[in-house]
């Protein structure tokens, strides 16, 4: 608004200046044509060789506009347009510089009226026979430009108040979006959580708003998932508890049992004691893995070695299955990695294909490198895994078959445990399987390390 009425406001003052002086222009060269014409035709009519004739006056009187006087070489009045001065003598530095041959102009401010006086010069070009004085009132230029003015004020009046409207009128519209937009987010604040944003507007606001939701869906979804995550936790926590108290008390309600009774029961309990160990201490590795701060500690590790004592470690366990574990290395890996979450991550791994096993089965652990990456592939002649299962089985407390997985000690968070180590090392992990048949589960990991921004040196 202001830049709009600051931009008539000057355009108003500098067209009407340009009139106004170019009015003025004009007129001092009318005075001065009307002035220079006299002189010219009193000389060439012989008015000063024919002792002042008057009748060679007419044409004077006529051509004159505002008033004309005729001053002779004395300075003595000889023509008065309006009569009133003849005989009189009109001495001022204007007459005095025209008898010496120049010209003049001056303004009477006061009154508003110009002059020019001119000399009237003989036919020889030297002599100086008197002098014309016109004068003209500049009324008529004040007139224009005072209506000029208010033409200009009325503009200035008549659009300030249209750009006020329009300004008032648009800003509104402009904000009404936003404003709508603000008081949704207020209703989300105070809890209306299940509300979508709807706002029609031009298209940035509209992309804001598909933003905005796409936002909030993302929350929503993260929330829900540690809905899901809490309750899960709950849950899995619960069980092993039950299973107690319902091993406890029966002991507790038949004192009389046997000792055998006694042992079985106990030795029962001390497995669900162990279960729920293992679950607390997955949940509190997943926990430090999610951490924000949680940073690798990066090392070059021999990774032919590190898979090595793992399976070596895990040799038993396969043992008791009496599965055969073969370790197949194309390449001496070295690598920057966390040696301690990358060993537990294999382990998970392994340990998997040894559970999930059959009797008399493979496991077979593949190493190999491109230019940039490692590859650990573990392949196992196992149960399988559908398809409909596999891209869920990252996922916290899933598990294919429950109450086999209980049975094989498994907690549901192995899987994504393994993930995280992977991703946190920048690399990626796939798992094809056969049912049935076979398990393969494939990770790719950059040799050379790639700081995040969070990770501190
Ligand atoms: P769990 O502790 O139950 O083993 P994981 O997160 O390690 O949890 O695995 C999730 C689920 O994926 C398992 O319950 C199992 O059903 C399936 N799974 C994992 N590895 C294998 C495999 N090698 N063969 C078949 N199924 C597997």
């Amino acid at each position: 608004m202001l830049i709009g009425l600051i931009t008539t406001i000057v355009l108003s003052i500098a067209f009407i200046f340009t009139i106004q002086q170019r009015y003025l222009t004009e007129k001092k060269r009318e005075l001065y044509r009307q002035a220079n014409t006299i002189a010219i035709s009193l000389v060439t009519t012989g008015y000063f060789s024919d002792e002042h004739n008057r009748s060679y006056l007419m044409t004077v009187q006529a051509s004159v506009r505002g008033r004309g006087m005729i001053v002779d070489r004395n300075g003595s009045i000889l023509f008065d347009s309006n009569h009133l001065d003849e005989g009189k003598s009109l001495v001022n530095p204007e007459v005095l510089s025209a008898l010496r041959g120049k010209s003049s102009y001056s303004f009477l401010e006061d009154m508003n009226i110009g002059v020019v006086t001119v000399p009237i010069v003989d036919v020889d070009y030297r002599t100086v026979l008197g002098a014309v004085v016109i004068s003209d009132s500049f009324n008529d230029i004040s007139y224009s430009i005072k209506y000029l003015w208010n033409i200009a004020l009325f503009f200035i009046v008549g659009l300030t108040v249209i750009i006020f409207m329009l300004s008032y009128y648009l800003s509104g519209s402009f904000n009404k979006p936003f404003r709508q937009l603000l008081d949704h987010i207020n209703r989300i604040t105070e809890g209306h959580i299940e509300e979508k944003v709807q706002i029609k507007g031009n298209t940035e606001i509209e992309e804001i708003t598909t933003a905005f939701n796409n936002m909030f869906d993302r929350i929503e979804a993260i929330e829900s998932h540690r809905q899901e995550f809490v309750a899960n936790v709950s849950h899995e926590l619960k069980t092993p508890m039950s299973s107690i108290k319902v091993l406890a008390e029966s002991l507790i309600h038949q004192p009389d049992s046997p000792i055998e009774i006694y042992q079985e029961f106990l030795y029962d309990i001390n497995q669900e004691v162990d279960r729920e160990t293992k679950i607390i201490n997955d949940l509190l590795t997943l926990v430090t893995l999610d951490k924000k701060d949680n940073s690798l500690r990066i090392k070059e590790v021999d990774v032919n070695q590190l898979i090595v004592d793992v399976m070596k470690r895990l040799k038993p366990l396969a043992d008791l299955k009496n599965i055969q574990m073969l370790f197949e290395s194309y390449r001496n890996v070295q690598a920057e990695i966390d040696a301690t979450k990358m060993e537990l991550a294999i382990t998970n791994l392994i340990e998997n294909a040894i559970k999930y096993n059959k009797e008399y089965g493979y496991i077979n652990v593949v190493l190999d490198t491109d230019f940039k990456n490692f590859f650990i592939k573990i392949k196992d002649t196992g149960e399988g895994i559908s398809k409909e299962h596999i891209d869920q089985v990252f996922r916290r407390f899933y598990r294919v078959d429950k109450t086999r997985s209980r049975d094989t000690g498994g907690t549901g968070l192995g899987l994504s445990i393994v993930q995280k180590t992977i991703y946190m090392h920048q690399g990626s992990i796939k798992c094809k399987s056969e049912i049935g048949q076979w398990t393969e589960f494939i990770m790719t990991i950059p040799m050379k390390h790639i700081k995040r921004n969070y990770e501190e040196e």
